[in-house]
């Protein structure tokens, strides 16, 4: 069902309603990015800081940053129960990088977190931090242009299992993959000028948004609060 467009001009009500907002997880890595993101493309978005701040919400956005501080994190402030929760309740999940290690079930070689979609991932998969590396590619799916694309020392999708579509495949691995509830990219749509990975989520959660897809223009960089304004990739 889609819920009815969310605009910023709405009454309180709607404003509050958790049902019409996404949420980002701000515990630690790159959070400011999606809120600025979900703001461009007209969805409310919260800053989510504790378990309190998920029930309710149409999506949570767990951001890149490093897996075994979030996944320590998310344990001390006892947020797992609650994830899984909502989750059974309808609450759609998106994990960029550090966030798609921390929902796989299988995460090879080291020990699972959250498990709530089906796929093998490889941490660090591409080598350190200097090997980090940007790209663009056409991912049918999500938006008819080639989407830039950033890794910062990535992990790779090995394999998905029953139930798991394949949305990015790039040499020998999977680098976007969703399931009905649950969305994972191992590169970091965020930090480019894109909006097309937050406008597909934002549709997965049900939220309607305005028809942008007849329109000729590119997203437009942003620089307001980004530390992506003091780096030149991504094109921005
Ligand atoms: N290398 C990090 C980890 O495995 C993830 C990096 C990222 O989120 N950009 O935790």
């Amino acid at each position: 069902m889609v819920k009815e467009s969310v605009t910023r001009n709405e009454g309180e009500d709607t404003l509050r309603d958790p049902s019409l907002q996404i949420g980002v997880l701000d515990l630690q890595g790159g959070a400011q990015e999606h809120l600025d993101h979900l703001q461009r493309i007209g969805v409310i978005s919260r800053r989510v800081k504790g378990p309190d701040d998920i029930a309710g919400l149409a999506g949570l956005i767990i951001p890149g940053g490093e897996t075994t501080c979030l996944a320590r994190l998310l344990h001390i402030f006892g947020f797992e129960e609650v994830i899984v929760h909502e989750y059974r309740r309808g609450l759609k999940l998106w994990g960029t990088c550090a966030g798609a290690i921390l929902l796989a079930k299988e995460n090879v070689g080291e020990s699972r977190y959250l498990g709530l979609i089906d796929i093998d991932i490889k941490r660090n998969a591409f080598g350190s931090q200097m090997d980090s590396f940007t790209r663009t590619a056409l991912v049918p799916g999500v938006a008819p242009d080639p989407i830039p694309l950033i890794f910062i020392r990535a992990p790779k999708i090995i394999q998905v299992g029953p139930g798991v579509d394949i949305l990015l495949r790039l040499d020998d691995y999977i680098a976007a993959a969703e399931s009905k509830g649950v969305l994972v990219t191992v590169f970091h749509p965020e930090l480019t000028p894109s909006l097309a990975f937050h406008r597909y989520f934002a549709a997965k959660c049900g939220l309607s948004l305005a028809d942008r897809s007849k329109s000729p223009e590119p997203d437009r960089p942003w620089t307001r609060t980004s530390w992506m304004r003091f780096a030149r990739i991504g094109g921005v």
